[in-house]
């Protein structure tokens, strides 16, 4: 079970983070994904309107009918098939990486908000189109009709300095395209991901505690 009040209190230290490192206006996605609604609600009591997750039949059970004021970013490694189903929940897709998401977004969610995700660490595990794919498939969103708002990237487990460089090319990158949003930064290098520039951090065990094993 989550506590509305432990949230509320480690939300105060990750904004107390973010103004060590100068990054007062930067936005806070609640990431949720493993618990259940009641961490939805805790991240709303304390404020946060925006809620990350990543598994799509977890997301749909969890978040579907949900309160209009919260905006839904779907994070997590995206199939084709799974599109249709969460095109009612989702509000931004950030892990847009290949031209059959974005055929299959426009046709289920028309107009809807995206991020390209981008691999800035090589390991392909993660998702990611390569940076050379970055044109292509803003071509390919722009033609289909949907809003390409930026990019996100996922930094390298280890220490939090190792995620630097990669965040630095995906600042350049939004900053090259034109792009208004910068996705990078969670719990363990959000003061890396501040300092190189991004505009929303994806926050799950600093404001929720360690997740629980998924069923
Ligand atoms: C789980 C996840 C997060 C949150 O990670 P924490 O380390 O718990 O803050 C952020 N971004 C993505 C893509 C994730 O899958």
């Amino acid at each position: 079970m989550i506590d509305p009040a432990d949230v509320a209190e480690r939300l105060v230290s990750v904004r107390e983070r973010l103004d060590r490192s100068g990054g007062e206006g930067v936005r806070i996605i609640a990431v949720t994904k493993a618990f259940g609604a009641d961490a939805v609600a805790a991240a709303a009591a304390a404020g946060l309107r925006d809620i990350g997750e990543s598994y799509a039949q977890e997301t749909i059970a969890k978040l579907d009918g949900r309160d209009p004021g919260v905006t839904v970013h779907f994070i997590g490694g995206l199939q084709r098939n799974k599109v249709r189903k969460l095109a009612g929940v989702v509000d931004v897709w950030q892990s847009v990486d290949r031209a059959e998401l974005i055929e299959e977004i426009a046709r289920r969610d028309p107009g809807a908000s995206i991020m390209l995700q981008v691999d800035i660490t090589g390991e392909s595990s993660k998702g990611g189109c390569a940076p050379a794919a970055i044109a292509p498939l803003l071509e390919a969103a722009s033609s289909a009709g949907l809003d390409t708002i930026g990019l996100m990237g996922i930094g390298p487990i280890g220490d939090a300095e190792d995620a630097r460089p990669g965040f630095r090319r995906l600042r350049e990158l939004v900053t090259r395209f034109g792009l208004r949003e910068c996705s990078m930064g969670m719990t363990a290098d959000l003061e890396v991901a501040v300092e190189e520039g991004t505009t929303m951090i994806r926050v799950g065990t600093a404001l929720f505690g360690p997740r629980p094993a998924r069923q």
